[in-house]
């Protein structure tokens, strides 16, 4: 199965979102599904490009509301497997309220936030995901806000899968992917997505010195909430791995009456003219 379409991605050379495109192309590829079967929605921003750069449906929806779109499309149609993308700015700026909800929700949606702490697009100002102190053209003095904590605000709003990965590292981000898709409810995973344009702080080398892979922490276990959040905050967020799994609590689509009947798309809900009139008397 090949998601690899003829579109050349206009990325700044060596931008972190060249994996992530890889790694969701390889993790659909490692699940045997075909383009057909994939939908991939993005939000607005560069990581935004990203639905168009996959040979599967695509969609390049609006700012901040990939996640809306993308459950939508799980509830009309079971049989696709969906995936959300988005940058830092699109999810955890505009984006945040869809965010929180489409976690408590637990629709199964699997959402990739390319995290670059910064606007790209837009040319390099401060976002929710910048550090205190970040100086761009937007706070030539230095950001006074702290930044964001998305994991933390995944686990704490009742998240059944939290993950964080590294553009670098695109045989854990493939195998994060992965099981993302393959986690029945909604799966959060934060990619640390380096803007190696207006950046110049937060790059691959800086990455590289101050991440921690979960897999290296003794007797570290991802199926503890507590134990994920302790951790998180232990290493300010700089952990990558799966932080966080249950798959005991039964996803959103799985409590809709009708749900595991004929699919929406497949159903015929064309009106006869009479339904219509009836339908169109109770409005009027
Ligand atoms: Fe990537 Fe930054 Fe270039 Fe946008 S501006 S394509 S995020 S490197």
């Amino acid at each position: 199965k090949d998601f690899r379409n003829t579109i050349k991605p206009n990325w700044c050379p060596a931008c972190g979102d060249f994996s992530v495109q890889a790694a969701i192309q390889r993790a659909a590829a490692n699940q045997g599904i075909e383009p057909h079967e994939l939908a991939v929605v993005s939000g607005i921003g560069c990581s935004g490009r990203l639905s168009g750069y996959i040979n599967a449906f695509g969609l390049h929806g609006i700012h901040g509301r990939a996640l809306p779109i993308a459950q939508g499309l799980k509830m009309a149609n079971r049989d696709l497997n969906v995936i959300a993308t988005g940058g830092d700015g699109d999810g955890f700026a505009i984006g945040m309220g869809h965010t929180v909800h489409s976690i408590r929700r637990n629709i199964d949606v699997t959402y990739v936030v390319m995290d670059n702490q910064i606007y790209g697009l837009t040319k390099g100002q401060t976002s929710p995901r910048s550090a205190a102190g970040f100086v761009t053209k937007s706070t030539p003095g230095g950001a006074i806000e702290p930044s964001l904590k998305p994991l933390e605000v995944a686990l704490s709003s009742g998240a059944t899968f939290v993950a964080q990965s590294f553009s670098s590292d695109l045989k854990e981000l493939t195998a994060i992917i992965e099981a993302g898709m393959q986690h029945k409810g909604f799966s959060f995973i934060n990619v640390f997505s380096p803007c190696v344009t207006y950046n110049k702080v937060n790059t691959y080398d800086w990455f590289k010195e101050n991440l921690t892979k979960l897999a290296d922490i003794e007797n570290y276990d991802h199926t503890d909430r507590q134990m994920a959040m302790k951790t998180v905050m232990e290493h300010e967020g700089l952990v990558t791995g799966i932080i966080y799994e249950d798959t005991e609590t039964t996803s959103y689509q799985e409590k809709v009456i009708g749900y595991n009947e004929t699919p929406l798309v497949h159903a015929d809900i064309h009106l006869q003219e009479e339904q219509l009139n009836n339908l169109m008397k109770e409005f009027m």
